[in-house]
């Protein structure tokens, strides 16, 4: 459950860009699924503007996405009260703030409430605004609500007003909503308007029918973009989406990789010098340092033979450095650069202290955290791994050779 929350709740971070797969329980067809183990969406919507309890619907793809071992969260996008489940992972609370009828701003939310808050389905609260995709939708037509019309300066303003409501209002996700087969999506122009204005995840949807489109949502701020319609049609399309945001993740990387890359390097360095002292202690060879505002305020390497305390990793006593050159415990605006991926140990202590940012050179799939607590990091932290990571390995590879021989 907390997996949802993270991922949705807080914006995600550079380079995870989600895709939504909206299945209509009305329209899906379970059989036809293209989601393997190797190719799937990050989340699978589900929701109609029409139709009743969803049970059924989301045993059964419980059951299609076991078969292809393959566990999504499913999280329902409600066309109205009757639509919810306890079987979900989440729900989008959806209000729908661009319309002015009190039944889908505040009534189905009521009729729902009892039922949502008894289960254990994460909830989101969500701002949902509809807009002029160039076609009428089921969505206007079942709520009775006209979109917000991007085509004039004085639309584009109120659409920005809504989500800038939304967020005063304690929403945690604005979904923009074309609408199911619209002509046109939402324009990158409007995504970047509201992205500019608002700190919510920003939920994109209706009328995206190539990566192409996908791509310009993403790039100009979208966090999630849900395509149900086109996938119904063109099942076969998922694999060649998924692809894509794989390169565009990738080459977002490449360019936060090479602007952090030259600071990095040169605090990277001052972790292997940490490295190195571990290692003429016979101590494996692990070295860290917390930098804030270009200062070191911790630095540290494995004591763990010295000391013979298996918790005196590097990070360990870099974070007990750098809270007493600070004189707090929390070190949120620190930096925090490591040569080996941290354990799930260290990666919890970097999680308390709020670190927010963590740079590793090598990584280490066996015993690093990523295997068995990807989460653990304050939600807002970002991770760079791989800076120095020849030079980091060799110095380990380089100690445990000394060691067999
Ligand atoms: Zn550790």
């Amino acid at each position: 459950m907390d997996e949802i929350n993270h991922n949705i709740l807080y914006r995600p971070n550079l380079g995870d860009k989600k895709l939504a797969l909206l299945l209509d329980p009305e329209k899906a067809d379970l059989s036809a699924l293209p989601i393997t183990e190797e190719c799937h969406p990050d989340y699978i919507f589900v929701g109609g503007s029409t139709g009743g309890d969803t049970t059924p619907f989301v045993r059964a793809l419980k059951e299609k996405l076991s078969i292809v071992n393959c566990q999504l969260s499913i999280i329902l996008f409600p066309g109205s009260a009757a639509q919810f489940t306890p079987e979900a992972d989440a729900i989008l609370y959806l209000s729908l703030l661009s319309g002015d009828n009190p039944e889908y701003l505040v009534g189905q939310q009521v009729k729902s409430a009892r039922r949502i808050h008894a289960s254990s389905v994460e909830v989101i609260p969500t701002a949902y605004i509809l807009i002029d995709g160039g076609v009428e939708t089921s969505t206007m037509r079942v709520t009775g609500t006209k979109p917000l019309n991007p085509s004039t300066a004085e639309g584009v303003q109120t659409i920005i007003d809504t989500c800038i409501a939304a967020e005063l209002m304690g929403k945690k996700a604005i979904y923009l909503e074309a609408g199911s087969g619209a002509k046109t999506p939402v324009s990158p122009d409007i995504i970047r308007e509201v992205r500019k204005n608002t700190s919510l995840t920003l939920i994109v949807g209706g009328g995206i029918r190539t990566p192409e489109a996908m791509n310009a949502a993403y790039s100009a701020g979208a966090d999630i973009v849900v395509i149900g319609n086109h996938f119904e049609l063109h099942p076969e399309d998922l694999k060649s989406f998924c692809r894509n945001i794989e390169i565009s993740k990738s080459r977002d990387l490449e360019i936060s990789k090479s602007q952090n890359l030259e600071t990095d390097e040169r605090f990277m360095r001052l972790a292997l010098c940490e490295a190195e002292k571990a290692l003429a202690a016979d101590e494996i060879p692990i070295g860290c340092v917390i930098v804030s505002q270009g200062q070191i305020i911790g630095r540290g390497h494995n004591l763990t033979e010295t000391l013979s305390d298996v918790t005196a990793h590097a990070e360990i006593q870099a974070i007990t450095a750098a809270t007493q050159t600070l004189g707090g415990k929390y070190l949120p605006d620190a930096t925090l650069y490591v040569t080996v991926e941290p354990c799930p140990m260290c990666a919890g202590a970097i999680g308390w202290s709020q670190i927010s940012r963590i740079v590793f050179g090598a990584p280490d799939p066996k015993r690093g955290y990523r295997t068995y607590a990807p989460r653990v990091f304050h939600p807002k932290a970002t991770v760079t791994a791989g800076v120095l990571e020849d030079e980091c390995r060799t110095l380990m590879q380089e100690f445990f050779k000394s060691k067999r021989s």
